[in-house]
C-alpha cells in the first residue's frame, strides 16, 4: 500500500479515505450537476409539451418581438424566451405566462441585464409587457 494517496485530478496529496481532494470533488460535483441541468433542458425544448407551449406563445404575441413592439417597431420574433430561466425553475417550463417572443437583439438585450443586480425588474417588466401586449400601445 502506497504511503500517500494523491488526487487523480490534480496530484495533491489527500487523506487516505478521500477520492479526491476537497477542490476537485467540489467541481466534479458542479459539473455533474450542470450536466444534469443541461439533460432537463434539452428534454424540454425536444417534448412536443413545448412546441404546443411555444405556439400558443408566439399566436398571442402575434409573432412579433414584444419588446421591440412597445418601443413601436414591428419586427418578427425569432424565439421564446423564459422570463424565469429554466435553470432557475423547471416547473414555468411551459407557463405561458412565463414565455415572452423577442427578436435576437432584444434577447441578447435582455440576458445582459439578467446578469446584473436589475434582474428581477426586468422580470417583472417583462411580465408586464406581455399583459399588455393585447388591446395595442
Ligand atoms: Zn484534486
Ligand atoms: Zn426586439
Ligand atoms: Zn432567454
Amino acid at each position: 500500500m502506497p504511503l500517500v494517496k494523491i488526487c487523480p485530478r490534480c496530484s495533491k496529496i489527500i487523506d487516505r479515505e478521500l477520492n479526491y481532494c476537497k477542490e476537485c470533488t467540489s467541481r466534479i460535483n458542479k459539473d455533474y450537476n450542470r450536466y444534469e441541468r443541461d439533460m432537463e433542458t434539452q428534454k424540454i425544448y425536444n417534448s412536443k409539451e413545448w412546441e404546443i407551449a411555444k405556439s400558443k406563445a408566439e399566436n398571442r404575441d402575434m409573432g412579433l418581438c414584444i419588446s421591440c413592439y412597445h418601443n413601436k417597431t414591428i419586427k418578427y420574433s425569432q424565439l421564446v424566451h423564459h422570463i424565469i430561466e429554466l435553470k432557475d425553475d423547471l416547473s414555468k417550463a411551459f407557463d405561458l405566462n412565463n414565455l415572452i417572443c423577442l427578436c435576437e437583439s432584444c434577447h441578447q438585450k435582455i440576458h445582459k441585464v439578467y446578469k446584473t443586480k436589475n434582474k428581477v425588474k426586468m422580470q417583472n417588466l417583462l411580465r408586464s409587457l406581455i399583459k399588455h401586449t393585447r388591446g395595442g400601445y
